[in-house]
């Protein structure tokens, strides 16, 4: 085991500048912003990441090349002046792009106002961006190609494995953050000293990634500002557009079963599958077949463990204390999220200026406050993929939806979709999941017995709201 010169490194940032140093560990989105604000505040951080560089190297193929990004990390992007820069990378998508069997297309807005639209955004480059701007700040170190493996609390040390070297290293840690996804080391860590809940909900589905070219003139071959979906019944395709104007396309299905990753396992059987489900998007996927076969099958899961925090020397945030099954599109906008309350708290209990840190309680707070919103997007991500597979085409689905932006246009501080509290809006998780279950109800009852909008009873729809919802604050 060797003593490295990442230890000697960053104490000498320290020594420039005394504040203190945060060890964060994994480089990925939540990583790599993090240190952003981190840095913003005038903290030094020292980053380790597994891989190497993605800024030199190439990513992965079929590893969810793009993203949607939604009002819950823009706002977080804005604190760490980075929406500018990421602007120019978004493509709006203002609603769902329904693909019937038969081929026919309809669109369901997301919102019905024209700010109510969700981002397709490329994770490579989202990540590039951020790591760059954390560099720009000249207190970020990030080493690559550098696992951890270990934490000792008791030494605060970290044991890293070096995979240029092929050696271990150990490094000294003042405060550590676990932001290394969702097989996390530090959540490990944590869990081998003091666990109440540490799951892994595998789904039972997995994805593959496959994709849609430019047409031979360089433009999309779909409605590009639409998130389009294929919904099945127990398996659906989505499509996000990118900017170069392909599309990244996502299978998800069963890993096991009758019709499943399993069982579908050689070109004839994918062929005779898309025919019969997704007839139209057999000529838009001219790498099918090499696709499916090479690309790997993601497996999903949901993370839900407590404690997010080790007394004052260590914090999960990201998908590392709440990984989550991907049909709310809101895994890295909620990381996000975790990173805006975690610098809320730094900037209320610790003081550079005066040197005075309670770590303790910045990681208790961002635990107690982030932990029941985790469990709530968790729990919303998994109905949402029963929501887009199979009731986006349901009629009663569809009048309860019109419905709900009708209260929303008739009671606007009280009625909010769902959908739209947890996309285009900050209220707690754990808020938007309650008044949706209350408004379900709402929309269940009035819709009972009727199959039109116009049958609707707004008397009673309105004595419905009036008693059961409070006035929300959207944006608290
Ligand atoms: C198919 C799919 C689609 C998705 N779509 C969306 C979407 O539309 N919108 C959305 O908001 N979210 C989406 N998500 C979720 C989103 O990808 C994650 O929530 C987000 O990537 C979490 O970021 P993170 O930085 O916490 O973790 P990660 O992105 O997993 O990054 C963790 C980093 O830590 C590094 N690391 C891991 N272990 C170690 C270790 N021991 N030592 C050092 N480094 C380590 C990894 O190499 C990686 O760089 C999707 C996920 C999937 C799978």
């Amino acid at each position: 085991m060797t003593q490295t010169n990442q230890q000697s490194s960053s104490h000498q940032v320290a020594e420039k500048n005394q504040a203190p140093t945060i060890t964060l560990i994994g480089a990925g989105l939540v990583g790599s912003l993090c240190a952003v604000l981190l840095a913003k505040r005038g903290y030094n951080v020292v980053i380790f990441e597994r891989r190497a560089d993605m800024r030199e190297q190439s990513m992965s193929a079929g590893r969810s090349i793009n993203l949607a990004l939604s009002n819950r990390g823009i706002h977080t992007l804005k604190q760490a002046d980075l929406m500018d820069q990421v602007e120019p990378m978004l493509t709006p998508m203002r609603g769902r792009m329904i693909h019937d069997l038969n081929g026919e297309q309809h669109l369901q807005p997301y919102g019905q106002r024209a700010e109510e639209v969700i981002y397709s955004v490329s994770r490579g480059d989202l990540n590039k961006l951020c790591m760059t701007a954390a560099e720009a700040y000249g207190n970020v170190t990030i080493h690559f190609n550098s696992r951890c493996d270990a934490i000792d609390f008791d030494k605060q040390q970290l044991t890293i494995y070096n995979e240029l070297t092929e050696q271990n290293e150990q490094h000294s840690f003042e405060q550590v953050i676990g932001t290394d996804g969702s097989a996390s080391s530090v959540r490990n860590a944590i869990h081998a000293r003091h666990s109440q809940q540490n799951i892994v909900e595998p789904l039972g589905h997995g994805y593959k990634e496959l994709s849609i070219p430019p047409d031979s003139e360089g433009n999309f071959q779909m409605e590009p500002e639409a998130l389009h979906i294929w919904p099945r019944g127990g398996y659906m395709i989505i499509a996000l557009p990118n900017k170069d104007a392909s599309f990244t396309v996502t299978l998800f299905m069963p890993n096991e079963g009758e019709l499943s990753f399993d069982s579908i396992d050689n070109k004839n059987r994918l062929q005779q599958f898309f025919k019969q489900q997704f007839s139209d998007l057999i000529p838009l996927l001219p790498n099918l077949e090499t696709e499916y076969f090479n690309n790997p099958t993601g497996r999903l899961a949901t993370v839900r463990c407590n404690p997010w925090h080790y007394q004052d020397l260590a914090l999960l945030i990201g998908d590392a204390a709440h990984a989550i099954v991907p049909f709310h599109g809101q895994g890295m906008n909620c990381g996000f999220e975790d990173i805006t309350e975690l610098m809320a708290q730094i900037d209320q209990h610790n003081n550079c200026q005066t040197a005075q840190f309670n770590w303790q309680a910045v990681f208790s707070e961002t635990d107690k406050l982030r932990q029941p919103n985790g469990n709530a997007i968790a729990d919303m991500a998994i109905e949402n993929y029963i929501e887009m597979r199979d009731s986006v085409n349901d009629p009663k689905f569809v009048l309860q939806k019109e419905l709900a932006f009708e209260l929303e246009k008739r009671w606007p501080d009280q009625f909010v979709p769902r959908y739209s509290m947890v996309m285009f809006h900050r209220l707690p998780y754990r808020d938007a999941q309650q008044r949706g279950e209350t408004q379900k109800a709402i929309l269940k009852e009035l819709t009972q017995s009727i199959d039109t909008i116009e049958q609707v009873d707004f008397d009673h729809a309105k004595h419905l709201v009036n008693e059961q919802l409070l006035k929300v604050n959207l944006n608290p």
